[in-house]
C-alpha cells in the first residue's frame, strides 16, 4: 500500500509577497546613545539621515526628542549662525545646505531668509510678490 503523496506547491514569481521590512537596529539603541552619535554630525548629515528611514525620520523631526542634537549639529560648522526663532531646526538646515531652487528645483544659491525658501532669479519675478503690490486692496 502506498502512501499518500504530498502536493507541492510553488510560488509564482511574480507573487505579491512582499520581505519583511527589515528594522533600523540603529533606533533602538538607547536614547543617549542615540544622541551622542548624533552630535558628532552637521546639520546636512542629519537632514540626509532623516530622508533615509521612517523610523530616523520620525526621531529627527520630533523637536523634543531631537532639538539638543540639531542644536549641537549647527555649533559643528564653523561660523554657522544659529537657527533663527521663526525656523525649525529641521527647515534651517533644509534652507541652508540644500542648494535647489524652491520654485524650479534646478541648483539655486540664492537664500531668500524672508521668504524662508532658495529661489533662482529665473523663479523669482513668478514667486515674489512686492509687498506694496500685495497690500493694495
Ligand atoms: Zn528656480
Amino acid at each position: 500500500m502506498s502512501t499518500p503523496k504530498k502536493r507541492i506547491t510553488r510560488r509564482s514569481h511574480n507573487s505579491t509577497h512582499q520581505k519583511p521590512v527589515e528594522k533600523n537596529r540603529f533606533l533602538d539603541l538607547p536614547f543617549d546613545v542615540i544622541t551622542e552619535v548624533f552630535e558628532y554630525l552637521e546639520p546636512v548629515d542629519l537632514l540626509h539621515l532623516a530622508r533615509t528611514t521612517k523610523g530616523s525620520r520620525t526621531f529627527l523631526l520630533d523637536r523634543y526628542r531631537s532639538g539638543h542634537v540639531w542644536k549641537t549639529a549647527v555649533s559643528n560648522v564653523p561660523g554657522l549662525p544659529p537657527c533663527p526663532g521663526h525656523l525649525s531646526q529641521p527647515a534651517y538646515a533644509h534652507l541652508t545646505f540644500d542648494p535647489v531652487c524652491h520654485g524650479c528645483f534646478k541648483s539655486c544659491d540664492t537664500i531668500e531668509w524672508e521668504l524662508r525658501m532658495r529661489c533662482c532669479p529665473g523663479c523669482h519675478s513668478k514667486l515674489y510678490v512686492p509687498p506694496t503690490l500685495s497690500t493694495s486692496s
